[in-house]
């Protein structure tokens, strides 16, 4: 990850195919377009790696986690529950639809923890969204069960763990509903796009009109397109699905890389006693975009995260100090700051973040190192860096 880092002739090629025909737009203007459909293809393309049914392409990763949950009928009122430690994009999405994003514990797998989900469903609960953060996973069997017993509906935000597997099933695969971002910096990157992804028909036809206008696709022409319910534009652009087409066939060279330096950081890191990597459930495996360690406390975090920076060991990122991945700093949330009236329901509904605490998950991510494996490393630099790392962390 990112997969912007390995661009190349093949991205070149589909892009020049869509500026060949200057057809910019997904939808229509067949005769122009010289037989040149990139979101097609691209949703194509999606199934196949993604091992699913139906995959609607969007705008981004975040109208991906609105949509999925409008195709749902997820709406105001509703509540859904979110780990506290995911990017500020779960809840957005959550509350772009008038809902309310309910905040819970994560346990050592930096996911949502299934008995924190269990704790906190109310007869207004909707959802679960389990975030794949960091490319693992959280305990599915477990997540998977509780949604069962309380006929919730499961919407798996995978956007940082494309490629990771769970008892084969791709990461994303796994819930009622996916989700993905190709936004710059994911490991498939479109320069901004998303992805929802589901076995279920109707979602699928429903994230379909949604995110073009609310358009049934039935027809050739757009105008006389009729709209069975309200939509938006969540459309993507032929342009960004081109380098995303590009990218999806290299997702096998870039996960291949992503493991190799991964193992080697791994294996040095392994031999230093006080370190404990992120619990990946069994039957898991990752997408080895990033490796997650914990120290023993916060104080030698906060040391070792200061001393990658000074030493030039870029990509490290300690989330407990961090403005965009953990509730602690979200004060834009927890003292709601809109810029337009949010409603008296959903203000209410967020009432409990004022005083509910979240020690359990503050000592994970207090602890928790997380190293970005790029993919333009040579082989020599991988080394360098691991025994850096090593050196920093054992002289601290
Ligand atoms: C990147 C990301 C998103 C949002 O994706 P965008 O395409 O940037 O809107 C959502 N959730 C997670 C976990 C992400 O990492």
């Amino acid at each position: 990850m990112p997969g912007f880092e390995l661009f190349g002739e093949l991205e070149r090629k589909e892009v020049n195919d869509v500026l060949d025909n200057g057809v910019l737009m997904r939808y229509g203007f067949d005769g122009m377009r010289k037989g040149h459909w990139k979101s097609k293809e691209l949703e194509t393309a999606l199934q196949q790696s993604f091992k699913t049914e139906h995959v609607q392409l969007v705008s981004s990763g975040t109208a991906a986690v609105s949509v999925a949950l409008a195709s749902a009928g997820v709406g105001a009122g509703d509540e859904v529950i979110m780990p506290v430690f995911t990017f500020v994009a779960s809840f957005e999405a959550i509350m772009m639809l008038g809902a309310i994003p309910v905040l819970v514990d994560i346990d050592d797998t930096l996911a949502i923890d299934p008995k924190a989900v269990e704790a906190a469903i109310t007869p207004k609960t909707k959802a679960v969204m389990v975030v794949q953060m960091c490319g693992s996973m959280g305990n599915m069997d477990a997540i998977q069960a509780v949604c069962n017993t309380h006929n919730l509906l499961l919407v798996e935000d995978a956007c940082q763990a494309i490629g990771g597997t769970y008892k084969g099933k791709p990461l994303g695969s796994i819930g009622d509903l996916g989700c993905f971002s190709f936004d710059f910096v994911k490991t498939i990157t479109c320069g901004e796009g998303g992805a929802v992804i589901t076995n279920n028909k109707a979602y699928y036809t429903n994230a379909d009109h949604y995110s073009d206008h609310g358009h049934d696709h039935k027809g050739n022409d757009r105008g006389a397109e009729t709209h069975p319910f309200l939509g938006y534009n969540f459309r993507i652009s032929e342009l960004h699905s081109a380098v995303g087409l590009a990218q999806i066939k290299r997702l096998p060279e870039f996960l291949t890389i992503q493991k190799k330096h991964y193992t080697i950081i791994r294996e040095v890191l392994s031999q230093i006693p006080e370190i404990t990597f992120r619990t990946v459930p069994e039957g898991g495996e990752e997408s080895y975009a990033f490796l997650n360690f914990y120290l023993p406390d916060l104080e030698k975090a906060r040391k070792v995260s200061e001393a990658f920076k000074q030493n030039g060991i870029d990509a490290c990122f300690h989330y407990y100090d961090n403005n965009w991945h953990y509730i602690r700093k979200w004060d834009h949330l927890t003292n709601l700051k809109s810029l337009f009236p949010i409603s008296a329901e959903v203000k209410e509904g967020l009432e409990y973040l004022k005083t509910k605490n979240f020690a359990k998950s503050d000592d994970y991510i207090a602890r928790n190192i997380s190293c970005l494996i790029k993919l333009s490393w040579t082989e020599e630099e991988v080394k360098t860096r691991a025994n850096n790392m090593f050196k920093i962390i054992s002289t601290i």
